[in-house]
This record gives structure tokens, C-alpha cells and sequence, in this order.
């Protein structure tokens, strides 16, 4: 799992790395507040899991409120590598002189952790030819390995003492809340010659996560999505117009492909699960129904242990609530004879196959 900067950020805190003073808003409405507590210059970044937000205009410094209220108008707006900032990160602008890049991450091929640093930050490392590699062995990065770096990147006085420390609390962040990667770029120099974070790109690793509670209440960018995690569905957001609902993923994955096939393009991926009852069926309209792309909605049920009449039921209710999209269904299985009989009279359109439902759904839409 791939941490947003501010999130990666906090995890920094947690570890006495030092960061700007920053905070998380999600338009310019918040901007004032914000500004009272971080003061100016500042910078507003787009929070979004692409990099290269800087080249992409994702990242701008401000000098007034109105400056900041404008920039994070037009930054809400952008997408990034085809994702949409749902969130902006306020933050103190920082005077620095230099700029370095640090990461700690798995190396697949030695099978072991390696610290990479160089002189050149806010680049791509992979061009950079004076880069230090540093191996970290499984006992943890010692404090002499992390000065011998310090060294080869010709660092010295405060500024060798602060990056030794961050090296060795970013390393020991690594460890104990399992990363695949911790990145720090730029890691900015101070005239001063303290260092100061400017970036974070953080991974965990996902097999571990089930030892971090905390990550998982970690407020997801897509209040949808939230909604379909606590629901217990397997939900993706999608850029069509045909939000697609069905019982198991292998069933929803072929409804997909037969709205491509029909010429359509879908909204969402939504799979209720097995056993769907009725008051599942009701939430996950209720979710699509909220999904502003989505102009039709596609059911596609075929009740093994799903209970047709429990989804004849549910599609019932949440159609008599109104202001649904108009919504195609197939509906097979135990007790399909009275499900239709349930939804005679509805604005549920009932289609014998899959096919037929996608077809009728494509066409009209
Ligand atoms: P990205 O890597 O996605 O482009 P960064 O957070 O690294 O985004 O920001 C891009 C550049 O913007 C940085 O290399 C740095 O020069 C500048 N920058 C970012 N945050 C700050 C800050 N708080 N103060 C001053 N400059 C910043
Ligand atoms: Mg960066």
C-alpha cells in the first residue's frame, strides 16, 4: 500500500524526522484557516499517489491568502496520472539551499534493504551517477554505516549529524512499520545546515498490514470507497457510464467485459459477495446511486446461496426511494420466478440474460 504524502509524513513525525508544519484541506474554502496555523510563504501540494507532481503543476508556492485560495482552486481540478487530487497538503514553504535524496528500500535481487543517497535531490535517481548505495543488513542500519555515508556524500558538521540521524530514524521507521520503501526527496539543507523533509513516498508492505491497525482507519481518499469497505465490497471507481453491480468477482469481471464488448464503458466494479441479502443489495445502490459518472445501473445476479427474492426486495426499496438511475437487470437462480414478480411493476427492467441486460443498459445510454 502506497502512502500519500501526508500520510507518509505523519509516519515522519512518529519518528522525529523533521517535516514543514503542514495541513491536510480539500479546497480553498479551508485555505484561511490553514494559513493562520502555517503561516507564509507557503506551498500548496496536490495529494495524489503519482509522482512528478511538481512537473505536473500539482505543487505551487504562495505568497498571500488569495494566492494560496486561487492555487488550491486550480489544483483540486487537476488530475495526476489520470487521478483525480481529492485532498491538498498546506505547507510551510521552507528556505533551503540544497536539496538531497534518501530511500531505504527492499532490494529484491540481494534480498536485503539498501540505503540509497546522493548530493542530487528532486531528481530522478536513476540518472544520477553519484549516488552512495549502502547495504542495511537485517540487524539495522548502525550509526557508523549511516556516518560513513554521510561522508562519501561529502557532508560535514551539522548537516553530517542530521542526516545520520534522520538515516537512522527513517531506517528504524522502515523496520518497525514494515516498508518496502521509505523515500525522502528532497531532503532539503537548511543554510544552517539542518535537513528538513520535503517529500515522503512510503510503501508497506501489504502482507504486514493486518500488524498496523492504525493504517487501515487511515481516512481513504474516496469517501465511496470508505462507504464500500465497511459495506464489505470489492468496489473500484471507474470512468464510464454503467455502474456494474453482481454477485462474485469472476461474475462481475465478465459483466464488465460484456459492456466493453456492447460498446459501453463501465463506472464502477462492485462485487456485493456471496450470500448477498437484502440489505446489501440496498447499499450498494445506494453507493452507485451516488456516483456522479454513473447514468445507468447494470445487476447482474445469479443466485446459488444469493436469495433472488432478498434482491428483488432490496432493488425495490432503494428504486421507490427515487432519484435512482435508470437500473438493468438479469436476475437467475432459486426463486427467480417470484423475484419477478416482486419487481413487476417497477422501474427495474428485467432482461432474461446477462447479455440482453448489458445490451438493453449500452444502448440506452
Ligand atoms: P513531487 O516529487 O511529486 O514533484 P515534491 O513534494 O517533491 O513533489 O515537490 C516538488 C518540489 O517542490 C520539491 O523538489 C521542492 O523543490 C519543492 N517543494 C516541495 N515542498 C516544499 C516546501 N515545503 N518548501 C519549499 N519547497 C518545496
Ligand atoms: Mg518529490
Amino acid at each position: 500500500m502506497r502512502l500519500l504524502e501526508y500520510q507518509g509524513k505523519e509516519l515522519f513525525k512518529k519518528y522525529g524526522i523533521p517535516v514543514p508544519v503542514s495541513e491536510v484541506i480539500h479546497g480553498p474554502a479551508e485555505v484561511p484557516a490553514a494559513l493562520n496555523r502555517i503561516g507564509l510563504p507557503a506551498v500548496v501540494k496536490a495529494q495524489v499517489l503519482a509522482g512528478g507532481r511538481g512537473k505536473a503543476g500539482g505543487v505551487a508556492v504562495v505568497e498571500s491568502e488569495s494566492d494560496a485560495e486561487r492555487q488550491a482552486a486550480r489544483i483540486m481540478g487537476l488530475r495526476i496520472g489520470g487521478e483525480k487530487t481529492s485532498a491538498l497538503l498546506l505547507e510551510r514553504a521552507s528556505t533551503h539551499s540544497g536539496e538531497m535524496y534518501l530511500s531505504i528500500s527492499l532490494d529484491r535481487s540481494r534480498r536485503s534493504f539498501v540505503l540509497i543517497a546522493t548530493r542530487a535531490g528532486g531528481i530522478e535517481v536513476e540518472s544520477t551517477k553519484d549516488k552512495v548505495v549502502e547495504p542495511v543488513p537485517v540487524t539495522g542500519l548502525t550509526r557508523e554505516a549511516a556516518l560513513s555515508v554521510a561522508t562519501r556524500l561529502g557532508l560535514s558538521g551539522k548537516s553530517r549529524e542530521d542526516f545520520v540521524s534522520i538515516a537512522l530514524r527513517l531506517e528504524r521507521m522502515l523496520r518497525e512499520e514494515e516498508c518496502e520503501l521509505a523515500e525522502i526527496n528532497p531532503l532539503a539543507s537548511t543554510s544552517d545546515g539542518s535537513m528538513i523533509a520535503l517529500d515522503s513516498k512510503v510503501i508497506l508492505d501489504d502482507n504486514a498490514l493486518f500488524r498496523h491497525p492504525d493504517f487501515s482507519q487511515l481516512p481513504p481518499e474516496d469517501p465511496l470507497e470508505g462507504d464500500a469497505t465497511k459495506e464489505g465490497f470489492a468496489f473500484v471507481r471507474l470512468d464510464g457510464n454503467i455502474a456494474v453491480i453482481g454477485n462474485g468477482a469472476g461474475l462481475v469481471l465478465s459483466t464488465l467485459d460484456l459492456v466493453a464488448d456492447a460498446g459501453g464503458k463501465p463506472a464502477c466494479f462492485l462485487d456485493l459477495g456471496g450470500g448477498s441479502q437484502q440489505s446489501r443489495v440496498e447499499a450498494a445502490l445506494r453507493l452507485v446511486k451516488k456516483l456522479p459518472n454513473a447514468e445507468r445501473v447494470l445487476v447482474n445476479i445469479f443466485g446459488g446461496i444469493t436469495r433472488t427474492t432478498d434482491v428483488a426486495a432490496g432493488l425495490r426499496n432503494v428504486v421507490a426511494e427515487g432519484a435512482m438511475q435508470p437500473v438493468y437487470a438479469r436476475i437467475s437462480g432459486a426463486e427467480e420466478t417470484e423475484a419477478r414478480k416482486a419487481l413487476a411493476g417497477t422501474q427495474v427492467r428485467l432482461y432474461p440474460t446477462a447479455l440482453e441486460a448489458v445490451k438493453a443498459a449500452v444502448s440506452s445510454a
